[in-house]
């Protein structure tokens, strides 16, 4: 059983914050932080429809002019969510070029600000310009994306700046029981992820669909209900979760911890040694000692620190060690 998200960091740890997040069903990516994606090649910069941004620190989001620049041509729109304060960031971003030759061009980015319980959305189409259009409020109760296959979840913390930390979550795994397939005979292939995705959306239970018989022409035909009853069984989802700069203070601990309850993959900064405490503390940011005891409290399958300062470079491993030492050393 092949995982619905493939995550995979852009930059090494000591370098800018960026998760890149393949959805398999859909041939579709979402990215967490934009950070530089200059080693993003195009195939994989044109999947991205959902961009999630902590916040605007430069390294988290300097790509964006990457981003803009290999996505004039797209169809589709790009959402780009954040926290407070950033439309006037892509606003000003876009007031930054000459923009008198790209009406033709069908590129739209919509911006979903996220402050406290209400989320801003604003678009900006080459069309008109990129100039700010068509601005709305709608209320924000802790998701960004919900769909039929998977939901994204966000919270703020505080970085003496709001920084959001998100969650990405499979509602329901769906899993194919091979050894009854075998027994009817049924071939595998592309038609296993139709019918995933017809169940995935609801479509309804009466819809019919045929799966080719090994050896032979022939086909068996059945309703979506009965290829579920026969074929598939739910599991457990996956969870991601993405939790970059923020200070180690009760609020931000209970926000991350509830967050990350039990998820599958925990990604968390660990930017100083525990030894420069008082220094992560000025920077409002964690220790990996600190992430490590996150993980450990959050109960999280695996544990990946990253977003390691440049200060460390010398020592590669010290910031791991502390941080991994704090997940398992603590459990006993
Ligand atoms: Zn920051
Ligand atoms: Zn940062």
């Amino acid at each position: 059983m092949s995982d619905a998200f493939s995550p995979r960091l852009v930059n090494d740890p000591f370098g800018d914050p960026v998760l890149y997040v393949g959805l398999r069903y859909q041939r579709r990516a979402l990215l967490f932080d934009l950070g530089s994606i200059d080693s993003l090649g195009l195939r994989d910069l044109h999947k991205i429809t959902d961009v999630f941004v902590s916040h605007t620190h430069i390294d988290h989001f300097i790509g964006f002019d990457h981003l803009l620049r290999s996505s004039l041509n797209r169809e589709d729109e790009i959402r780009l969510h954040g926290p407070k304060g950033i439309t006037d960031n892509v606003s000003g971003k876009l007031a930054g070029y000459t923009w008198n030759l790209i009406q033709n061009y069908p590129l739209k980015i919509v911006v979903h600000e996220i402050d406290r319980e209400r989320q801003k959305i604003s678009s900006f189409r080459a069309a008109a310009l990129f100039r700010p259009e068509e601005e709305r409020l709608v209320p924000f109760g802790g998701f960004l994306l919900d769909e039929p296959s998977f939901a994204v979840r966000a919270v703020i913390l505080d970085h003496r700046i709001p920084c959001l930390a998100f969650s990405l979550e499979e509602k329901s795994r769906l899993n194919i029981r091979h050894e009854r397939m075998e027994e009817m005979g049924l071939k595998r292939g592309p038609w296993l992820d139709e019918l995933k995705r017809r169940l995935r959306e609801k479509a309804p239970q009466g819809t019919l669909l045929e799966m080719p018989i090994q050896d032979g022409g022939e086909r068996l035909t059945l309703s979506l209900k009965e290829w579920r009853e026969t074929l598939v069984v739910e599991g457990e989802g996956q969870k991601i979760v993405y939790v970059v700069d923020n200070l180690f203070t009760p609020a931000n601990v209970e926000r991350i911890i509830s967050l990350a309850r039990d998820a599958n993959l925990f990604y968390c900064e660990a930017a100083f040694s525990q030894a420069d405490e008082a220094r992560a503390r000025e920077r409002y940011h964690l220790t990996a000692a600190q992430a490590g005891e996150l993980a450990r409290q959050a109960r999280v399958e695996r544990f990946i620190p990253f977003h390691f300062s440049q200060r460390y470079e010398k020592e590669p491993d010290r910031l791991r060690e502390e941080a991994m030492a704090a997940f398992i050393g603590g459990a006993s």
